[in-house]
């Protein structure tokens, strides 16, 4: 073990302030996990503090290379993600209507009306098809 990683390693946490702190690798990936694994699992930390924290040299936000952190928390004492309640679905599916909703002509279309024209495909074709080439012009003239 090389002089660095024998300084993280502390699962006591005697030279961290009572936090147990690992290095990168050095954590049991089968008892703690980081926020994002746990997510990617389903997961999420519930209520339970902090278990133990990672340290390991890499880069930086900064595009800098430096001293790395980041949390772990349990499996074991880990929750399940709540599925989303109805009336998050109902407000999920409302803010999809209202972007499927042309301003327009009011009509709810299967798609989400463009940003770039501001209404539905119809109303766009016949804004263009209303200009000087329509055939309504044509059989006027
Ligand atoms: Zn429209």
């Amino acid at each position: 073990m090389s002089r660095i990683r024998a300084e993280y390693m502390d699962p006591a946490g005697v030279r961290h302030g009572g936090m147990p702190t690992v290095h990168w690798g050095g954590a049991d990936p089968t008892i703690y996990a980081t926020k994002r694994q746990l997510a990617k699992k389903g997961k999420r930390r519930g209520r339970q503090p902090v278990a133990a924290q990672l340290r390991w040299w890499g880069i930086t936000g900064h595009g800098g290379y430096g001293e790395r952190f980041a949390d772990l928390y349990r499996w074991d004492l880990a929750k399940d993600k709540r599925p989303a309640t109805r009336r998050q679905l109902a407000a999920l599916a409302k803010a999809n209507r209202a972007l499927r909703t042309c301003p327009t002509c009011g009509v709810v279309r299967e798609y989400v009306i463009p940003r770039k024209y501001g209404e539905c495909i119809d109303c766009h074709d016949d804004y263009w098809c209303s200009k000087p080439y329509s055939g309504a012009e044509r059989e006027a003239a």
